[in-house]
């Protein structure tokens, strides 16, 4: 049925599909792709089925790695692998990556625990964050997930778990001083380094 569609329609269709693209922009975006030269598809295309074929997540901190060169944070041994920043999403970890103010390493959830959108603890990488930190070399973790009612709900749930969990280190979080209900991706970098290098204990 789908691909009895005129084409546009089609493409309108996949579009659609991608979230957060808000309609009014997925026309724009629409226009951009018809616009473009057929070997500028080209390259789209190909680069997208490049990346399908050589990225995937990091096994220890969930964020996009190229396979071939390995994880560029857990891999580095210019990072202190001691200090782990627990971040919502990939999104967030670039927050924090262009502050250029963060030496250490990072752990991405996948989300946050949101009952109401059936989002549990199991379906984020927080079973993984906990058996992490049993590996010696973690001593503090800070939790950066997002000052809203879900993020801060999931950041005690997880530090309750590392609590429970025994293990002698640090918990930290942001800064106070955040605008409630920010998210990192919203803020300007002077405010996401200040929150991280002004860290309290959580
Ligand atoms: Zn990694």
């Amino acid at each position: 049925m789908f691909r009895d569609l005129p084409v546009l329609a089609r493409l309108l269709q996949h579009l659609q599909r991608i979230p957060y693209l808000a309609s009014k922009n997925m026309y724009h975006v629409a226009e951009y792709f018809l616009r473009l030269k057929p070997d500028q598809v080209e390259q789209l295309c190909a680069i997208l089925l490049e990346v399908k074929q050589k990225v995937g997540l990091c096994n220890q901190c969930f964020a996009w790695q190229e396979y071939a060169r390995g994880c560029m944070f857990c891999l580095s041994s210019k990072r202190d692998q001691s200090l782990v920043c627990v971040v919502e999403t990939w999104q967030e970890l670039l927050c924090i990556e262009k502050t250029n103010g963060y030496n250490g390493v990072y752990h991405v959830l996948g989300g946050v625990i949101s009952p109401l959108d059936g989002i549990g603890p199991e379906d984020l990488t927080i079973k993984q964050l906990i058996s992490r930190v049993d590996n010696g070399i973690v001593l503090e973790v800070v939790l950066a997930t997002n000052q809203t009612p879900e993020g801060e709900a999931t950041a005690a749930f997880i530090a309750s778990k590392l609590a429970g969990a025994g293990k002698d280190i640090k918990i930290s979080c942001l800064a106070r001083g955040l605008p409630v209900g920010s998210s990192l991706d919203t803020m300007d970098r002077v405010t996401v380094y200040k929150a991280l290098s002004e860290r309290r204990p959580f």
